[in-house]
């Protein structure tokens, strides 16, 4: 066999892929057909394939490379870390310098008394620890019976079968999850969906009051937590109604219910703050991190613990549990090199005050394209509804999903890779785009909206 490098032609090296890689979340048979594309290179914010297109990638990847993609500095924190020392536990009392020092730096990131990191390689185990360290407090706490998490649907979690439980995606209900007994889901705060003729506002309070129902008619002697996204991201970047996480939070603390943001998406500077909770002023006991906490560059994540979870279950004895790369070296070294230059150039406050709103007022102008009801975007994450009647908010007569996959097509035919969930398109952009390099993102997304709809039309489904 030929050495496998970048310089294979595409059809031989997509064949090797589908015969011998099983892709996430992919229909295998389908890509088969057609061969994955092959990223070979990225730089900034603009991947290149393997046929030398230059696509740019409003997805940071899958929502992580904040910092963009090339930055040498993460390769060589990384070098130098693997020379030192490429592995050691954190396990049986031993510690090294880079999880300490990642650990301070957290400490001093996050918001109130979240002072306690526990390492995962990812932020689905990340949401594993959670289950284990909310029904562990309770039960040092004499309430064993306090176990039950309530999440929503329409979250994501994570694809362990402990953040897949905790998940509620309908795709992946029927794919054996949920397992974990003891979660309950309520529904979400998706009020283009599912709002009918209410005002956002009083939708929003509806929906966070659906959780005080659950903890009601649940008993809050046996609700432990409750589990959300401030912002939904794979859920379709669903931004809450402003009356929905205040009243949350009321209900949290009314009932005793630790409360645990999931961050994966929403920290390390996505919502133009340090993490997602600044942004909407609540107060998790728990927030599960990773993503943008290493850039992508390595895979890490964490759950951060306020100071009553985290020394309640260090007065308990063994905590049994824990990952062999929990806090793994050569990833806290990243993770530190990235969060220290994400500081050094000061780049979540240029998200807040320069580029992020450069890039609102652009992406909100998109609701004057006949295709798109609304446009919804806090910081780096946005949104918009594709719809064929704006003011009803209607679905299309095709199957949820289709206009939005079409769409999707004409974004990559166009060298930009936007995400579609259902009918709604996606964007989540390494947080370093320049003002530039936003006007090509919306010049590409205008020119596969047109692009879309003309295709619609010819199909009848517009
Ligand atoms: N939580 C949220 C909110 C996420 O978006 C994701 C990943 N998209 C996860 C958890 C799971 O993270 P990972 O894929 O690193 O396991």
């Amino acid at each position: 066999m030929n050495v496998i490098s970048n310089h294979m032609p595409t059809a031989e090296l997509q064949a090797l892929d589908t015969a011998h890689h099983m892709h996430p979340f992919t229909a295998g048979a389908e890509l088969a057909k057609t061969g994955a594309r092959i990223i070979t290179g990225a730089n900034g914010v603009t991947l290149t394939d393997s046929e030398g297109h230059q696509i740019l990638d409003a997805m940071a990847g899958l929502w992580c490379v904040n910092i963009g993609y090339g930055r040498h500095e993460l390769a060589d924190a990384a070098a130098r870390q693997m020379k030192e020392l490429p592995y050691y536990n954190t396990f049986f009392q031993t510690s090294h310098v880079p999880v300490i020092a990642l650990s301070a730096k957290l400490a001093e990131l996050a918001p109130n008394d979240l002072n306690h990191v526990f390492y995962a390689g990812s932020g689905s185990e990340a949401n594993d620890t959670n289950i284990r360290l909310v029904r562990h407090y309770w039960a040092i706490k004499g309430q064993p019976n306090k176990n039950i998490i309530i999440s929503r649907k329409n979250a994501y979690h994570g694809s362990t079968l402990g953040g897949g439980s905790l998940g509620g995606m309908s795709g992946m209900q029927n794919q054996g999850v949920p397992v974990i007994p003891g979660i309950h889901h309520i529904d979400q705060p998706d009020w283009w969906s599912e709002g009918g003729d209410k005002t956002p506002e009083e939708f929003g309070l509806e929906r966070a009051r659906q959780l005080e129902a659950a903890i009601l008619e649940l008993g809050a002697d046996r609700v432990g937590a409750f589990i959300a996204e401030p912002v939904q991201g794979a859920g379709g970047v669903i931004i809450p109604p402003s009356t929905y996480w205040p009243e949350i939070q009321r209900i949290c603390d009314e009932h005793g219910i630790l409360l645990i943001a999931d961050e994966v998406i929403c920290g390390f500077g996505r919502t133009g703050h340090w993490f997602g909770t600044d942004y909407y002023g609540i107060r998790p006991h728990i927030m599960a991190i990773a993503k943008g906490l290493s850039s992508g560059y390595a895979p890490i994540g964490g759950s951060l613990v306020c100071d009553d979870v985290a020394e309640t279950i260090a007065q308990a004895g063994d905590f049994n549990h824990g990952y062999t790369y929990s806090g793994h070296p050569v990833a806290c070294a990243v993770a530190l090199e990235n969060l220290r230059i994400m500081q050094e150039e000061k780049i979540v406050e240029n998200v807040a005050q320069d580029t992020g709103p450069y890039l609102k007022a652009k992406w909100e102008s998109l609701t004057a394209h006949p295709l798109v009801g609304e446009a919804k975007i806090v910081g780096m994450m946005g949104s918009i509804a594709l719809t064929p009647h704006k003011e009803s908010r209607a679905k299309f007569a095709a199957d949820a999903g289709t206009v939005g996959l079409a769409c999707r097509t004409r974004c990559f035919a166009n060298g930009l890779v936007m995400r579609h969930v259902g009918d709604r398109m996606v964007i989540s952009p390494p947080l370093v785009i320049t003002k530039a390099e936003i006007d090509t993102l919306i010049e590409r997304a205008l020119l596969s909206l047109d692009e879309t709809l003309e295709q619609i039309k010819a199909e009848g489904l517009y």
